[in-house]
């Protein structure tokens, strides 16, 4: 069914459709184009945070798991039946993986609806659409992919050339568990390289099926692997495997540094980082639209859940419009997302992802309230069984204090004031994070001034979090080192060896 049938159904629909799916649901590895249980039989569970149950007990990968996994891609790497083959034939499984996913979309944004409490209609608003256009972006270049001749002297020819790198780890996170393991799975696959993909224990559902259509849409057998397992356990096995050639990791900025630990421990393998963010928004005084300002700082925020590496979470208002500012928020942030069932079409604010991210926010919130922040709504959670949180407001918020420093990961949002550009890019700087920065104003001169001098490896001017493949994506400082999206991303899956040849 199209992405598009699928936003005609009504909650009803999408009730029976769960029931379907929960009946159906694949608990154990994708290894070599099978489901395959673990060798040591060791499980965990995964809970739908929407009702706190328990939605499947999954088979978890011990290290001898992920050493069959990674054996088995380096493999199928090695046999060249995907690494070798043409890159139009390689393009060709691409394309039809990308038209598998779009059939399959209910199954996939169910599962993670299901799994991590993100509203159905995100799923098909943003989630598999992006999805999709991954993998097609990816797949169009295949056959773009190009090395170099250079110049030299007559008797000899230097060339470069571009190769996969074999055997990728990718180690995804669970806030966007398709996309963000997309961003990985999609530019390494298209390079030519094997994957073994280990997503969130929070949410691993979807991407067994993201495997499993791979395989039905022509990918060989062992190229696309996916293991699950707790990230201590599993991931950490996998990032100090001595057979793995990258690692490719999403997710926060503190796992982010044990894998460049792991590296150094193990063979030395490349690693790709993004990791999380503190983003602030810059509301100069002179922005061209308020309400279209406000907007984007309240759907910067709130929008799933506030679970978003770039969220705007520092909202830096200049002095002379702050209370206008304020005022406007309130009035149309307070009631623009709504908790509810993510099973409905209607709601737009789904529960955080565990019992445990609800404590961990409501702490912050009690910090926030502590160090002299004014809580102007929100801060509680609404009658619901699941991990839900209303969204919050804080104003009167300080550089200094914790809920602008930490990355909450919650529908929180931060109002911080100040007077002039130089004490904004003094904030927006101040922080351990660089991923993304908003900038309001309509002064074309400020606007190049604040790109040039934010330090951030994404910036949007008067909007924020548009944009689409073309664009990298990626921090500065402990946001990250690398770039998903773009072409840049794809290059890094490959490495160039370069062949001097002397001849008559
Ligand atoms: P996390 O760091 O807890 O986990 C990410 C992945 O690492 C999971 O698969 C987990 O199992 C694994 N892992 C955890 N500990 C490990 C260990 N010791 N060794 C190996 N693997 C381990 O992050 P999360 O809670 O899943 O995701 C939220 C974080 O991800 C936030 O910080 C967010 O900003 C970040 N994020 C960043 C981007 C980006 O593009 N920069 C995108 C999405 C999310």
């Amino acid at each position: 069914m199209s992405i598009e049938a699928l936003k005609q159904y009504s909650y009803t629909d999408w009730k029976k459709a769960a029931q379907r799916e929960l009946a159906a649901l694949e608990t154990r590895h994708f290894i070599g184009g099978e489901f395959v249980d673990s060798l040591g039989g060791g499980r965990f569970d995964t809970v739908n945070p929407a009702n706190q149950t328990v939605l499947a007990s999954m088979a978890a990968a011990a290290p001898k798991d992920v050493d069959r996994a990674v054996a088995v891609a380096r493999k199928a790497f090695r046999s060249g039946s995907w690494s070798r083959i043409a890159p139009r034939e390689r393009m060709a499984v691409m394309y039809r993986f990308a038209r598998l996913i779009e059939e399959h979309a209910e199954r996939l944004a169910l599962l993670d609806t299901l799994d991590m409490g993100k509203p159905i209609a995100d799923m098909l608003e943003v989630d598999i659409p992006s999805v999709v256009d991954t993998v097609q972006f990816m797949a169009e270049y295949i056959d773009k992919i190009e090395g170099s001749v250079t110049s030299t002297e007559h008797d000899v020819t230097h060339f470069v050339l571009r190769e996969p790198l074999g055997v990728v780890a990718a180690i995804s996170p669970w806030n966007y568990p398709l996309l963000m393991a997309a961003w990985k799975i999609a530019p390494a696959l298209s390079a030519g390289n094997t994957v073994v993909l280990k997503p969130a224990e929070q949410a691993p559902l979807s991407c067994l099926r993201l495997a499993e259509l791979f395989v039905e849409a022509g990918g060989p057998p062992g190229v696309f692997n996916v293991i699950n397992g707790i990230g201590e356990v599993t991931g950490k096995a996998l990032a100090l495997h001595n057979d793995v050639d990258k690692v490719t990791f999403t997710g926060s900025t503190e796992v982010g540094k044990l894998m460049l630990q792991y590296a150094g421990q193990s063979n030395m393998k490349k690693v790709s980082l993004e990791c999380g963010g503190k983003s602030p928004q810059v509301f100069m005084a002179d922005l061209p639209d308020l309400d279209a300002a406000v907007a984007a700082a309240y759907n910067g925020i709130f929008a799933n859940m506030g679970e978003v590496c770039n969220a705007g979470s520092r909202l830096l208002v200049e002095q002379s419009i702050h209370e206008e500012f304020v005022e406007r928020f309130v009035a149309e942030g307070k009631s623009a997302y709504i908790a509810g069932d993510p099973l409905d079409p209607e709601t737009s604010l789904g529960p955080l992802v565990t019992a445990e991210a609800q404590q961990r926010v409501l702490a912050m919130i009690r910090a926030g309230k502590k160090e002299g922040a004014q809580l102007v709504f929100g801060g509680d959670v609404p009658e619901m069984n699941g991990s839900y949180i209303n969204p919050t407001l804080f104003t009167g918020v300080s550089n200094t204090m914790r809920i602008a420093r930490e990355e909450i990961f919650g529908p929180v949002a931060a109002i911080i004031p100040f007077t002039g550009i130089d004490e904004a890019v003094h904030i927006a700087n101040d922080t351990m994070y660089g991923l993304a920065a908003g900038i309001w104003t309509r002064d074309i001169n400020r606007a190049h001034r604040l790109i040039r001098e934010l330090e951030a490896g994404v910036i949007w001017v008067n909007c924020f979090d548009e944009g689409d493949m073309t664009q990298p994506f990626g921090g500065y400082n402990q946001s990250g080192n690398a770039r998903d999206k773009c072409v840049e991303s794809l290059l890094s899956y490959t490495q160039t060896k370069s062949a001097w040849i002397r001849h008559g």
